[in-house]
């Protein structure tokens, strides 16, 4: 099954997720290892996640502005949010390089 992230990121499709449903220990802590620095070390819980608007959240989304605000609004992702598509969220898109075509798809808003 497809997970969408708030901003439209497909979090089944990244590495922590699908080391999270395989419990894959080895791989969370090769994550761990090479997603953390001195400034930032990860834990091998710190990597777990079920995608950004589930109940477990890798440790550095949780920081995510998106992802704070779509929490506010109480939607499931952005394509869901009246404000749709705001300066918070097209900031994130070019500042992940994401296509902003691609996002409205998997949001749901393909024009
Ligand atoms: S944490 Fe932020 S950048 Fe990551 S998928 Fe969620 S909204 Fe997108
Ligand atoms: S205001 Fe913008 S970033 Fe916040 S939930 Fe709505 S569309 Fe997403």
């Amino acid at each position: 099954m497809q997970v969408i992230g708030a901003c439209g990121l497909i979090c089944s499709e990244c590495e922590a997720f699908k080391a999270t449903q395989a419990n894959d220990l080895e791989k969370l802590t090769e994550l761990a290892k090479s997603w953390g620095s001195p400034e930032n070390p990860l834990t091998v819980d710190d990597m777990r996640c079920n995608g950004c608007m589930s109940d477990v959240v890798f440790k550095n989304a949780l920081k995510c502005g998106v992802r704070g605000c779509a929490v506010e609004h109480k939607v499931a992702h952005c394509g869901e949010c009246s404000d749709f598509a705001c300066q918070k969220l097209n900031g994130l898109w070019k500042g992940y390089k994401l296509n902003p075509t691609d996002m409205m798809k998997n949001l749901g808003k393909a024009q």
